[in-house]
């Protein structure tokens, strides 16, 4: 009898646990996560089935987004054992997908279509014998009267809470305590969950990179003890651009650095470079890198309409002038610190409207580490010994800019 009890408790807390951080907690099979081990598509004369084979019966929600159209179906924390290797061969009016943990507890799956195309049906075949579960779910074209119509019918999609108005209402600033308080440094690695960001030659995920030298950037921070490191997120998970610049709010940061790892199709071109927030690019290449990142929450199916005019009114907020400055004083002081572990591209600090560098009052920068597409970058932004020498440099350029800014601070 005790031993159900305790049973009973255990799972209390196991579940209480869940709640806390958004029920993504799986103890050493204390409940087993869903698993999917297939992906297929069948081209049919009338519509194209999509099948997810997987350990169980998966619950699933599934609504259609516009411009560009895509399909997006949420399901429960998957842990899927499937390559994305095949992900954009087409099939029909489906050019392509992409998965992967959305939010905590949250896995999506989104479908980009080459046109207007609805869910049609979604069931589930139980497995006979040792067969798997099997989610269905039947797509047919359509024209993009009938597609308006379903979205207008359509509830707004249950997106992860959206990014808090704190975006746009400055929260109070935490008040520094005693004489030298420690500068909080938000770090935010690019990309996550569903959104891979660039792939490199050799298979390498922009996401996994930028994670693993955000969490060397904040070891190396946290070793010089002058600095309360926060970081956007710390595992594989989709993080809006907005909930990002909120988050750096919120925590009352003095500086946000995003890290990414961008891909381009010529493979030979490598180096890093720097970046800041302007109304107007400095070059047509930082205008179409701005444009590439910010379609980071487009790529994991959220719905961005109403969206970009709040995103414009911070853009031309004047009190946003003085946060550009210190921001690109900055990226100066970094470009010069890097340069002496890093190659750089020819014009190694660039400006353009990244929608995660909007906080007005946070100054903040991106840094393009290197390229993806090129394999000597990549090799090198694969081994920790490069990241930590990156993470130093990067670490001096924020001490010597906090030394300067506090010079010319003191009367
Ligand atoms: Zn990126």
């Amino acid at each position: 009898m005790w031993i159900k009890k305790a049973i009973s408790a255990l799972y209390a807390a196991v579940f209480l646990a869940a709640l806390c951080v958004g029920a993504v907690i799986s103890p050493d099979g204390a409940w087993a996560q869903p698993s999917v081990s297939t992906i297929r598509f069948g081209v049919h004369t009338d519509k194209i089935r999509l099948v997810l084979e997987a350990s169980e019966k998966l619950p699933v929600t599934s609504f259609e987004l516009g411009e560009p159209y895509r399909i997006v179906l949420d399901l429960p924390d998957i842990d899927w054992k499937v390559s994305a290797e095949e992900s954009d061969k087409g099939w029909g009016v489906v050019a392509g997908y992409r998965f992967g943990q959305f939010a905590p507890g949250r896995s999506r799956m989104v479908l980009d279509l080459k046109g207007p195309a609805l869910v049609d049906k979604a069931f589930h075949i139980a497995p006979k014998a040792k067969q798997p579960w099997r989610l269905v779910i039947d797509i047919k074209a359509t024209d993009g009267a009938a597609f308006a119509a379903r979205l207008s019918k359509q509830e707004a999609p249950k997106g992860p809470a959206p990014a808090r108005a704190a975006v746009l209402v400055p929260p109070p600033r935490p008040k520094a305590a005693g004489p030298q308080p420690r500068k909080i440094i938000v770090i935010d690695p690019g990309h996550g969950g569903i959104d891979p960001g660039a792939i490199g030659r050799k298979g390498v995920y922009e996401k996994r990179i930028t994670l693993a030298m955000a969490q060397q950037l904040r070891r190396e921070l946290t070793s010089r003890k002058r600095y309360q490191v926060v970081l956007t997120r710390d595992r594989d998970v989709f993080i809006r651009l907005r909930e990002r610049v909120a988050m750096a709010r919120a925590a009352g940061a003095d500086l946000f650095i995003s890290l990414h790892a961008d891909s381009i199709s010529n493979s030979k071109v490598r180096g890093a470079s720097v970046y800041t927030l302007s109304e107007t690019s400095s070059d047509k290449e930082a205008a179409d890198l701005a444009a590439k990142e910010n379609k980071a929450d487009l790529i994991a199916g959220v719905d961005l309409s109403g969206e970009s005019t709040e995103v414009a009114n911070i853009l031309i907020d004047l009190a946003q002038r003085e946060t550009m400055n210190h921001s690109a004083s900055f990226a100066r002081v970094l470009v010069d610190e890097m340069a002496e572990t890093s190659r750089f591209l020819k014009k190694s600090h660039r400006f353009a409207g990244f929608a995660v560098l909007k906080a007005p009052d946070v100054p903040s920068v991106l840094i393009e580490m290197g390229y993806l597409s090129n394999s000597r970058d990549e090799a090198q932004l694969s081994t920790a010994a490069y990241r930590q020498k990156l993470a130093e440099a990067i670490a001096d350029a924020i001490d010597n800019y906090f030394k300067r800014r506090d010079q010319t601070a003191r009367p």
